[in-house]
């Protein structure tokens, strides 16, 4: 095989990536990016590019005989997840004991299967995550530079209050308020003009025909249509997909050498490829990235990585649960798969609560209301390498998301009692009514200022860097992708003045 090589190559296409490409591309840097999954822009002959929710085929998901919905059933019934043909489908859920662990794969990577949830961390809170970054500069320059970029933009609020698809959210507020709680506007990245038209039905629906998790058809700025057009547009930046990078090694001359497979969308293996870089940058995700430094220090390709690499992983405290409401507080049938709103408890004293008001766009009335809640928990998880299966796994305990159960409940349950409402227990296919046994928000694992420096230059290797979740120390308080974003480019702007120009 012929040997490639680039300037710079940036490992993965999301939000890390795709704001490191873009910089790099402006600074007129020679830019190879390298993706595992797809470029989703072409049409199937049903005409769509993702399948609904409703009605998932072998797009939804990579490489699985059937879906794996974060809600597994829906009174008890196996009515949500559906037998698929293996493909090199748009959302991956990876398994590892205890915990999995949620992932966008195509370019674009989260931004195509998430919820455009665009939220920037209480300042407070940033400040105790990581408090040898500069935060007047991040809320002064990057976090406004990363919102503007991913074309972050806020619902009319008269419309909020009259609209059909938002019923749900409002009855939720309703209940939160009922228990003295204070609830807030989520902004977002899903165009909401676009989808004031869906409502009305001047333009193809897509928020509003339950589409999300595999991918939405309009209306969503993901980073393809953001950051990674722009950095396509300096004219500097290539993007390989279907292009998995397996190892990681460095030459003699400090150069790092890639072992890259290429496959088909069916997962053939079409050819095996050597491709060389002078400036590297990790952007697989905490999961990817992690997993790629974890190997390389353990087969000894890149033996001088330290104790700190595939440490300080955590959950973002997520934990998933739905209420039973009254007869007469239905949520309605037509709910936008983009929330628009949060219950803020990040303030109570024992246990911090940011919970998205999520919808269950099942198409009829469920009579329940769904949250993802963002809790505070310590507990970290760490990596290590198998060498019997030659992969690196995830290790988190379940009763390392106990403190997250414990905080979600103290919240829903004084929202329970204000309303005279239970828990749902039919959603997580048995009678459990909290549910932590996986993420959306996979953080950590390559901590900046312990895996790397402050700015993501990775501890004994010149030139290699990391960009993306697995720089944050397991927690944000809020959705995450804001953050990685405004961090890549604080990163990205010093790397660039101080090591490449
Ligand atoms: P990712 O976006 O995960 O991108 C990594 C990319 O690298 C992927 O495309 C992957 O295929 C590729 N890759 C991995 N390994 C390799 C390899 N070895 N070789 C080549 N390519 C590789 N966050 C929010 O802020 N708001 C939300 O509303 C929200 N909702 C979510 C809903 C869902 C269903 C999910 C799954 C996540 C959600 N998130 C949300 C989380 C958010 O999407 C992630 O935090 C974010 O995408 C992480 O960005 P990243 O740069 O770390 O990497």
């Amino acid at each position: 095989e012929g040997r490639d090589y680039s300037e710079a190559v940036v490992i993965g296409t999301g939000y890390g990536a795709a704001a490191t490409a873009l910089r790099l591309g402006a600074a007129g840097v020679p830019t190879l990016m390298l993706e595992m999954g797809q470029l989703w822009d072409t049409a199937s002959s049903d005409g769509t590019i993702f399948p609904s929710m409703l009605n998932p085929d072998k797009r939804s998901m990579w490489f699985k005989t059937r879906t794996e919905a974060p809600l597994a059933t829906f009174l008890w019934l196996d009515v949500i997840n559906k037998d698929i043909t293996p493909y090199a489908g748009v959302l991956d859920r990876m398994h590892f004991g205890d915990m999995s662990v949620f992932v966008g794969r195509g370019v674009g990577g989260g931004s195509l299967v998430n919820g455009a949830m665009a939220v920037t961390p209480k300042r407070s809170y940033f400040e105790e995550i990581l408090p040898e970054v500069n935060a007047a500069e991040m809320y002064d320059v990057y976090f406004p530079r990363a919102n503007a970029n991913l074309g972050k933009n806020d619902i009319d609020p008269a419309w909020f209050e009259t609209c059909d698809c938002y019923q749900y959210a409002r009855v939720s507020r309703k209940a939160a308020q009922n228990a003295g709680l204070t609830t807030t506007f989520v902004p977002s990245v899903y165009d909401f003009t676009y989808m004031k038209q869906e409502e009305t039905n001047q333009v193809p629906r897509s928020a509003l025909a339950s589409e999300v998790i595999y991918g939405n058809n309009h209306g969503k700025r993901s980073l393809d249509k953001t950051y990674l057009a722009a950095a396509l547009g300096t004219g500097m930046v290539t993007i390989k997909t279907l292009h998995e990078v397996r190892e990681i090694t460095r030459q003699p001359d400090g150069t790092y050498l890639l072992t890259v497979r290429q496959t088909d969308a069916e997962g053939n293996v079409l050819a095996t490829k050597q491709i060389g870089a002078k400036y590297l940058f990790l952007g697989a995700g905490s999961i990817g990235s992690t997993s790629l430094l974890v190997r390389a220090r353990e087969t000894g390709k890149l033996p001088l990585l330290g104790s700190e690499v595939g440490q300080g992983w955590g959950t973002n405290g997520n934990v998933m649960l739905g209420r039973a409401n009254h007869i007469w507080d239905p949520t309605g049938s037509l709910q936008s798969g983009m929330p628009a709103m949060g219950i803020d408890a990040w303030n109570d004293p024992a246990y911090p609560v940011f919970a998205e008001i999520a919808p269950l766009p099942a198409g009829i009335e469920t009579w329940a209301s769904l949250y993802l809640a963002i809790t505070k928990n310590p507990e970290r998880g760490y990596f290590a390498y198998d060498s019997a299966t030659d992969s690196v796994t995830l290790h988190w305990d379940l009763a390392q998301g106990q403190r997250s159960i414990d905080a979600a409940k103290n919240l829903f349950d004084k929202i329970n009692a204000a309303n005279v409402t239970v828990y749902r227990s039919d959603l997580f296919s048995d009678t459990r009514t909290f549910e932590n046994r996986f993420t959306y928000h996979p953080l950590g694992g390559l901590v900046l200022g312990k895996a790397t420096d402050l700015y993501g230059r990775v501890n004994g290797y010149p030139n290699l860097y990391v960009t993306d979740g697995s720089l944050i120390p397991g927690s944000t308080g809020v959705n995450p992708f804001v953050t990685i974003t405004a961090l890549a480019e604080r990163n990205i702007e010093h790397i660039i003045a101080t090591d490449i120009r």
